[in-house]
């Protein structure tokens, strides 16, 4: 099981920084940490065993899915006599905790509750940091949510028509990939047709797709916690010269980033390798936000490829790519991907095809 190595690798992290616990409320790294997927608990990294602090609704299922971790049932009032008992035993005088992760008020109560034999250390980045190198068992997952993203987008090919509304094409799409196993749709699909393709996060409103106009579809699904994120335009019935080469600009802004991509290539040199390209088409000033984004139980995570990025690719990070240029009044194309990087290259997670397709 894969959450022991986590454990692990975190406890050396821990070490590294002086710290001797960790405690995290947050559902996305409870799961990354022990397995457990339900709505509320604690769990506590101590330096020999990893204890899931839980009510009486979660006991079951945090001992059918968190195997490798202690579980500890509370009720409500003990709350704060579990939590101190669990790191007195553990011989502990700190723990971390994660401040971009928790409330102000549950700090101050884990103060209250821990103070003044426990001191709490908030801290930021030390799970984040470990989750931008995805494994074997979440490299599992994101291609199964990403080949599930482009069946999608196979299937709504055939829906999209003048006449159906942004809404219809977002509904049938996410219907879709629930039928065929996503947990729900990663994020608000976008539909922007037409003008409203100039809006990057246009979310699909009520609008009518017409003939002659782009429509650009960014959308994903959620699978056991990891997402898919994958962006196409189409054209409905028929193409301009303008809106043509808008795409194929985009499009080789795409591939001049990904040409590049491999382990040790850092994400704003990514970033300016597909910006170049836009700029020497004349579209510099339309592309405007990032390249890409790290993906896995969070559709936006590290690293960054944007031209303000420190990180540098790694062997087993996914991160997209996803240039766009909007032009008001007229609309906007967008074109992404996610890949796996790797030594010398990357796995291409998105294999939708990336011709201008005329549908309807
Ligand atoms: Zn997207
Ligand atoms: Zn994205």
């Amino acid at each position: 099981m894969k959450v022991l190595s986590r454990q692990e690798e975190l406890r050396r992290i821990l070490r590294r920084e002086g710290l001797e616990a960790f405690l995290t409320v947050d559902p996305i790294h409870r799961y990354y940490l022990s397995g457990f997927r339900g709505s509320e608990g604690t769990l506590l990294l101590l330096p020999e065993e990893t204890v899931l602090l839980v009510d009486g609704r979660y006991t079951l299922q945090a001992r059918e899915q968190a195997p490798h971790t202690r579980v500890v049932e509370y009720q409500r009032p003990q709350y704060g006599e579990e939590l101190r008992k669990a790191l007195r035993e553990a011989g502990v005088e700190q723990v971390a905790v994660e401040s971009r992760r928790l409330t102000h008020a549950f700090f101050l109560q884990l103060e209250a509750i821990l103070s003044p034999e426990i001191g709490v250390e908030p801290r930021e980045g030390l799970v984040e940091g470990l989750r931008r190198k995805k494994d074997e068992e979440e490299l599992f997952l994101l291609r199964q949510a990403f080949q599930l993203a482009d069946e999608g987008f196979r299937h709504i090919l055939s829906f999209i028509r003048p006449g159906v509304t942004e809404r219809e094409v977002a509904l049938e799409l996410e219907f879709f990939m629930r039928r065929q196993g996503a947990e729900g749709a990663a994020f608000p699909f976008i539909v922007a047709s037409g003008s409203r393709g100039a809006l990057p996060h246009g979310l699909a409103s009520g609008k009518v797709l017409e003939e002659g106009e782009l429509v650009t579809l960014d959308f994903g699904c959620r699978l056991e916690g990891y997402h898919s994120d994958i962006t196409r335009t189409v054209a409905v019935k028929r193409v301009s010269e303008e809106q043509r080469q808008v795409y194929e600009a985009v499009r080789e802004a795409g591939e001049k980033a990904l040409s590049l991509l491999q382990a040790g290539v850092s994400g704003k040199e990514a970033d300016e390798a597909a910006r170049a390209h836009l700029r020497e088409k004349g579209y510099g000033e339309a592309f405007r936000h990032s390249l890409g984004h790290g993906v896995g139980l969070e559709v936006h995570e590290a690293p960054s490829l944007s031209f303000a990025s420190t990180d540098i690719l790694e062997d087993g990070m996914v991160v997209t790519v996803e240039p766009g240029v909007y032009l008001e009044g007229r609309g906007g194309v967008r074109i992404e991907d996610a890949v796996i990087i790797r030594p010398g290259g990357y796995e291409l997670l998105t294999l939708s095809p990336k011709e201008l397709l005329i549908v309807g």
